[in-house]
């Protein structure tokens, strides 16, 4: 899918209407009132009744697109921008695509697809064997703004970023390799060991082997998992065990440094959220933008 197919596909309002209804039919609707999952569609008010208790479900409810006043199709497009380009999108550019008058409402339009994005990467824990570290992206804070720009606004925020990697022989050369899967990037509210072993145990199956350096806050992992390995870190390390979490965190910092010029630290896990949801779906080229209309008829009651 790209630009034009979309068009031709999504031509107005309607037909995005009638293609999101069809989603939340695949993932399902469940009754907010008594959780019955069979419904009846009222064809001239676009909502879904219970066919339990007749509580009745409007085409966004329960979705990131609830309350949200722009019409269908300009998430629709949102959507398609977001999924066609590779790095991603500034607000700023996404409101001269669409010609739109207001930037706030097109900025947080992006970030309610973000957190769409997030949701659905969270039904997902990480499993088999997996590479650990922390990375410190750079996010403007909150007196920074007030200050001039460039004048010393920017602070580090730490990230744990993980990555299913698993180790790979050629049969035909013997040369050992590793292959890389999927990736999840958290924001650490603090560097405690309370806050490590709440993410390890939330984003990782507790049947996985883990490998990280030697930080003390990682001490108490082996709790959370099957099996903690271990290496002392250096260029080495760096290249083999924890190659691809170091691979995943330059590119995370280069992708949004070169979009978005100054991150608040409470913006962070939205931006990273993004580029992971990407990233793990880097092979479905042509349905990318399915896949995301998908993710937001999700709901979350
Ligand atoms: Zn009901």
């Amino acid at each position: 899918m790209n630009l034009l197919n979309f068009i031709k596909e999504y031509p107005d309002e309607n037909s995005c209407m009638e293609h999101f209804r069809r989603q939340r039919e695949n993932e399902g609707i469940k009754c907010k009132h008594c959780g019955c999952k069979k419904h009846y569609w009222l064809k001239g008010k676009w909502q879904w009744q219970c066919s339990e208790c007749n509580f009745r479900t409007t085409l966004r409810s329960g979705t990131v697109m609830e309350h949200a006043k722009l019409p269908v199709r300009v998430w629709y497009l949102a959507m398609a921008f977001m999924s066609f380009s590779k790095k991603g999108i500034s607000a700023c550019e996404m409101q001269r695509q669409h010609g739109h008058k207001r930037y706030e409402s097109i900025w947080s339009m992006m970030h309610k697809i973000r957190e769409a994005m997030g949701k659905r990467d969270d039904l997902y824990t990480l499993e088999g064997m997996i590479e650990m570290d922390e990375a410190y992206f750079e996010i403007a804070t909150a007196e920074g703004t007030k200050l001039k720009r460039g004048r010393g606004s920017k602070k580090q925020q730490n990230v744990v970023v993980f990555a299913e990697s698993t180790p790979l022989e050629d049969i035909h050369t013997g040369k050992k390799s590793k292959h890389c899967r999927y990736f999840k990037m958290k924001v650490l509210s603090d560097q405690s060991s309370e806050q490590i072993n709440d993410t390890v145990s939330k984003n990782i199956d507790e049947l996985s082997i883990v490998f990280t350096d030697k930080s003390t806050s990682y001490i108490d992992i082996a709790n959370y998992v099957d099996v903690h390995i271990t290496e002392k870190s250096d260029d080495e390390t760096t290249k083999t065990t924890l190659r691809w979490v170091h691979i995943a965190i330059s590119n995370a910092k280069r992708t949004l440094l070169g979009i978005y010029h100054k991150i608040k630290g409470c913006y962070l896990q939205r931006y990273l959220d993004e580029f992971c949801y990407k990233l793990n779906r880097r092979y479905f080229d042509h349905n990318r933008f399915e896949r995301l209309t998908l993710a937001l008829a999700k709901i979350y009651w």
